[in-house]
């Protein structure tokens, strides 16, 4: 993998002052975080930190307040959660930079841990503007980027700080970056990638990505649909966008010429009402789906088929559901699936990186997230980096 600093290449940083990128984007209800996954991610790096005797100075955006100060965007607002996570009383400083930042460093004991405002309070930010970056670089010694999650942006915290001061990847970041390099960088073949979800329409530039660099490509969701339109299948109400069965014929071609194996149901389980355990529920050959059916999920024998690929794979990459898992029994699919993959990675025999906001829904539903061997929480970043684009958060970070 390309080389990226990491705090492994940090000297002696006591009493150094560290710019710390970090995500604190959290889901909140009534003032309190629902969800501080994303803190706890970033926990390791920030008490490493503290713990060699930097001063600490955490900088993050919270909602998107368009370069105007918000009080309902503060990032005071996670500061209870932080310190709750962290195990440490943290200061909140209600600036980036400037004379109030000058002051709160030098109130800082080494080892003690400030939060800066939401850095999209201002629009030097999203701008990526040099003098911004700048005026909060001044106040560092050396940069971490530990937002994996936020490095689909060039803004000035993600990607304009990074070209200012020494960067380093943080652990979360670093553990990241590892586990995508082993799914799609330098992975082990044969490779299988699932890609479902609802729509072929939001995940074109990932399949395009894809076909030409995996052995076996899984199709489900409401994206199979379109795809066996494509082939000449009734799909009757299912989801499908009639209109892409040429770009999804283009793809199976592709496929074909790039000896990437695309793998489509042959059975589905389908309802003529989108309802829990609906009484007009079957299970049907892809090619007996009646005019008023919609296709909800892939079907056993699909299952079974793909749980044979996935046993001759050494990787697995995956996004997108293969159903619609949140309403049962149209789980069934994802949730086998699922399981079969995190027992291959338990035995050892598989390397499994997933993401995707619905696909980590999925996984928890299953109770598989921690069994895989890497679940990425970023949702847009993942996806980015699936389409094979280059992030700027990440590539800022290149040593
Ligand atoms: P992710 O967030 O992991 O990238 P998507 O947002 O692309 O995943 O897709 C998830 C959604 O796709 C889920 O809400 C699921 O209900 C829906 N879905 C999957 N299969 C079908 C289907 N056959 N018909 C309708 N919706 C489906
Ligand atoms: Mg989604």
């Amino acid at each position: 993998m390309a080389a990226f600093r990491t705090l492994d290449d940090l000297g002696d940083v006591a009493g150094k002052v560290a710019l710390v990128r970090v995500d604190l984007n959290l889901p909140m209800a009534d003032g309190r975080a629902t969800d501080v996954t994303r803190v706890e991610a970033s926990a390791p790096t920030i008490l490493e930190l503290a713990d060699a005797g930097a001063k600490v100075l955490l900088l993050a955006h919270f909602g998107r307040p368009k370069g105007m100060r918000h009080s309902t965007m503060s990032t005071s607002l996670v500061q209870g959660d932080l310190e709750r996570v962290l195990g440490r009383e943290i200061m909140f400083i209600p600036e980036v930079m400037g004379p109030v930042v000058e002051q709160s460093i030098g109130i800082l004991r080494n080892g003690d841990i400030g939060l800066l405002d939401n850095v999209r309070f201002w629009p030097g930010e999203e701008a990526n503007d040099p003098a911004f970056a700048q005026g909060i670089a001044a106040h560092g010694d050396f940069y971490v980027n530990d937002a994996f999650s936020a490095a689909h942006r060039a803004h000035a915290s993600t990607e304009g700080l990074a070209h200012l001061l020494p960067a380093y990847a943080g652990r979360a970041m670093e553990r990241e970056l590892r586990a995508l390099e082993a799914a799609l960088g330098t992975p082990q073949p044969p490779v299988a990638a699932v890609v479902g979800g609802a729509k072929v329409s939001t995940k074109l530039d990932v399949l395009e990505n894809l076909v030409g660099r995996v052995q076996h490509l899984i199709i489900g969701g409401g994206m199979a649909n379109t795809f066996l339109a494509a082939r000449g299948v009734d799909v009757g109400k299912s989801l499908c966008e009639h209109d892409l069965t040429d770009t999804a014929n283009r793809i199976l071609d592709r496929a074909d010429h790039s000896g990437c194996t695309v793998h489509l149901p042959y059975d589905v389980v389908v309802a003529r009402e989108f309802a829990a355990n609906p009484a007009s529920l079957r299970t049907v050959n892809v090619h007996e789906v009646a005019a008023d059916e919609m296709i909800l999920d892939i079907g056993p024998q699909a299952v079974e088929a793909l749980c044979d690929v996935l046993k001759t794979c050494r990787t697995l990459v995956w996004n997108g559901p293969l159903g619609a898992f949140e309403t049962e029994p149209f789980d069934a699919a994802t949730v086998a699936l699922a399981r079969i993959a995190a027992a291959l990675t338990q035995d050892g025999s598989l390397i499994s990186v997933a993401g995707g906001g619905d696909t980590v829904a999925a996984l928890n539903h299953a109770g598989v997230a921690d069994q895989f061997s890497y679940v990425s929480t970023a949702g847009g970043a993942f996806l980015e980096w699936m389409e094979g684009k280059p992030l700027p958060g990440v590539e800022a970070l290149r040593a």
